[in-house]
């Protein structure tokens, strides 16, 4: 993410000489996801990469994500497994 901001300002420094376009390249992009899907859409830089997509973002999926990496739900149950038993 912070090559192509880089890529963005060296661009932005260079001064369009008088006749050319001051339009910024407008090229196909490849973005990519951290869940592995890509897709592309069009934008000043080639290649772009994002966090989460359409594909696996819970209100598109419909499905909660529980995202417990240390087992904490697990630790409460075990600590307050006692108050359940009768
Ligand atoms: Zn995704």
């Amino acid at each position: 993410m912070a090559k192509e901001k880089a890529e963005k300002t060296e661009k932005a420094a260079e001064a369009p000489k008088k006749g050319e376009s001051k339009h910024p390249n407008y090229v196909k992009c490849v973005v990519s996801c951290a869940c592995g899907n890509t897709f592309e859409v069009y934008s000043t830089v080639p290649k772009s990469s994002v966090g989460i997509c359409s594909k696996c973002h819970p209100f598109f999926t419909g499905k909660q994500k529980l995202v417990d990496t240390e087992g904490r739900v697990d630790a409460f149950n075990r600590k307050y497994a006692k108050y359940n038993q009768k």
